[in-house]
């Protein structure tokens, strides 16, 4: 008996960071481009995903194309340090056996999400730093650059702004930028990636929540797959993908409910931003307290969803603007 792989129950959710996004503050061209890049970020995974492919391949597909691409604050186009560095963290996580790696505070990874998978694959370990995982991920084919090609002049302007402002202040229409992905795939697995430059301006070696385990990223194939984006020392201090994933998993509920849930408790200590994830079944969802997202569904069967707003669209299954 030959065996078939079966290709009809697969999920891919994508998010380009939550933020300030509105109508009035976006210009129609920056808004184009933005939802022309997830959708081909949707594309990446999705040619993966129906084909068999698995979900850690095609959370890792998406998220590279994000990070090529200069409108997010990941891989090319990414945030300035105060000292005008830019330094990288991502991190990858297979709900299959609850493998995992990341790194945090790369330079010189073209692509640090296939850092973080060199990390997992190849490596005793779940977190490098600096120029020790580089130096890892070079060894293990991940493709290294000269730090200038991350450079872009938007967001050299926004570290400029972030200066006089000082630490820590977030101006009132900041934009998170970090991208990430959830699927799940036809084989039943689930996958969770995110990719991010940071917060502009971050100084003394900072690292966010997106490259630590159960913060930003987190996947079980007996709950699901999170991805988060906001102001990162929140996200840690509720520990939210993990926690997200251990409501759906010990108190059975939904992955709306529990993102929802877990959504408002970081609001109350002040985090801003918003998740996407995707349940061990395949059930989509996103859950966010700015203004927009940027972020999109593909489910096999279905056509794409796009959308960036908050009133936008809600005749999908998924979607949740608190
Ligand atoms: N969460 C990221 C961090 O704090 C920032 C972002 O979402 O853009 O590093």
């Amino acid at each position: 008996m030959t065996d078939v792989i079966p290709t009809d129950n697969w999920t891919l959710v994508i998010h380009g960071g939550a933020g300030a996004m509105t109508r009035a503050t976006k210009s129609p061209e920056r808004e184009q481009a933005a939802r022309a890049a997830l959708a081909r970020a949707l594309d990446a995974g999705g040619r993966i995903l129906s084909v068999g492919g698995s979900a850690v391949d095609a959370v890792q597909a998406a998220v590279q194309a994000l990070e090529d691409d200069p409108h997010f604050n990941a891989g090319r186009g990414s945030v300035f340090t105060h000292d005008g560095q830019i330094e990288l963290d991502a991190a990858i996580m297979d709900g299959n056996g609850r493998r995992a790696g990341a790194v945090a505070a790369v330079t010189r990874s073209r692509n640090p999400i296939a850092a973080a998978r060199a990390v997992m694959d190849h490596s005793p370990h779940v977190l490098l730093s600096g120029p020790g995982a580089d130096a890892f991920a070079a060894a293990n084919e991940v493709q290294q650059t000269d730090p200038t090609y991350f450079h872009t002049p938007h967001r050299w302007a926004q570290l400029e702004k972030a200066r006089e402002l000082g630490d820590g202040h977030f101006d009132a229409d900041v934009k998170f930028g970090t991208v990430g992905a959830v699927a799940r795939d036809a084989a039943g697995h689930v996958a969770a990636a995110t990719s991010t430059g940071g917060l502009t301006g971050k100084r003394w070696g900072r690292i966010g929540d997106s490259p630590l385990i159960g913060a930003g990223t987190y996947a079980d194939d007996r709950a699901g797959a999170v991805s988060a984006t906001g102001s990162g020392e929140f996200y840690i201090r509720e520990g939210v993908a993990h926690e997200i994933c251990a409501r759906v998993r010990l108190l059975r509920e939904g992955v709306q409910a529990a993102a929802d849930f877990v959504q408002a408790e970081t609001r109350e200590l002040g985090g801003v931003g918003g998740v996407i994830i995707v349940g061990a079944d395949g059930t989509p969802a996103w859950s966010f307290n700015t203004p927009g997202m940027y972020r999109a569904v593909l489910r096999s069967g279905q056509d794409p969803v796009v959308a960036i707003f908050g009133d936008e669209p809600s005749d999908v299954v998924v979607g949740q603007h608190t």
